[in-house]
């Protein structure tokens, strides 16, 4: 059976594995992000290229930031910087000789979920990618609509916080794990009574949002305020997905869906106050089923596609 190595480069982690055409995957590989991220993403490549005796149609590559995925040249990835301006596809092409397919990480997830997910289901759908930022791909007809998507920065408060970006008020400044995080340590500074000022030994600036869910599953005031003002914010900017694609999906994937019952929740209630009320009844807001692994299949996904039509276009 055909198979294709595929990369997901994220700010934190590279992860790497071997696909197959049906979208199992054979074998997977993480490495903590480093300063060289390129050197790594060909170490994981030939780690999986010696370990195995792949028939392989391709190489596909999912990285976090604005890709211009026809020529495969990383625009602007605000946390793997060094990638800026490098073109991943032809270097990769020429280190590899093998065809190499680039796109950006949630509309690699996207087109997986389609493939392979939840999205099965739907013909129509925005995916959103909720973890240290928020990330967005879009599904039309079937197809990976080829957009931006960057539906993390969508301003939903005109003068609101400074966002990385440059603009202001961005979904994700207010509805990202970056944001929880943030909003509870200010909390806490401020002297608000919270369980979570105990945490590493006082020096709770190392809470992560996992922690802070847990700590408002237990009834934390702190933590519960925090994580549902987070969803409201997801919730306002998921009610301007809906009214602006129609979707009949709106999939969740990322580090934050374990946080679903206050969180989600939240994000749903407010929705579904904002959103256009027709619109609304017709969309189903849901949880990806591939999870953390949406993103490579869906690289890998891509690259079977471009394959298929690059052979019948000769
Ligand atoms: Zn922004």
């Amino acid at each position: 059976m055909k198979q294709a190595i595929v990369a997901d480069i994220g700010g934190t982690n590279i992860r790497a594995a071997l696909v197959t055409s049906s979208g199992e995957i054979v074998q997977k590989l993480k490495e903590p992000n480093s300063k060289e991220p390129i050197q790594m993403l060909y170490k994981l490549i030939d780690t999986l290229l010696s370990e195995h005796q792949a028939d392989l149609t391709g190489i596909g590559i999912a990285v976090a930031g604005l890709i211009d995925s026809k020529s495969g040249t990383v625009l602007q990835s605000p946390n793997i910087s060094s990638l800026n301006g490098i073109n991943l596809k032809q270097e990769t092409a020429q280190k590899y000789n093998k065809l190499v397919v680039v796109e950006n990480d949630a509309n690699a997830a996207a087109f997986g979920e389609r493939w392979k997910g939840t999205g099965k289901k739907f013909e129509n759908f925005v995916m959103l990618t909720l973890g240290t930022g928020i990330g967005g791909g879009i599904i039309v007809k079937g197809k990976l609509l080829q957009v931006a998507a960057e539906i993390g920065h969508i301003s939903i408060n005109s003068n609101g916080r400074p966002c990385a970006c440059g603009n202001m008020g961005c979904l994700e400044t207010y509805a990202s794990a970056t944001a929880i995080v943030g909003n509870a340590i200010a909390e806490i500074e401020k002297g608000t009574e919270s369980i979570l000022k105990a945490a590493y030994k006082g020096n709770f600036y190392k809470i992560t949002a996992e922690d802070i869910y847990k700590a408002a599953l237990d009834g934390d005031s702190v933590a519960r305020t925090v994580v549902r003002e987070a969803g409201k914010h997801l919730g306002t900017g998921i009610a301007s997905i809906i009214n602006i694609m129609s979707p009949e999906a709106i999939i969740l994937t990322g580090g934050l869906l374990g946080a679903w019952n206050i969180y989600i929740e939240a994000a749903i209630n407010e929705a579904a106050k904002r959103a256009l009320k027709e619109l609304y009844s017709r969309v189903s807001i849901v949880p990806s089923e591939l999870a953390d692994d949406a993103g490579m299949i869906g690289a890998a996904g891509l690259v079977f596609e471009q394959s298929q039509q690059s052979s019948t276009s000769n």
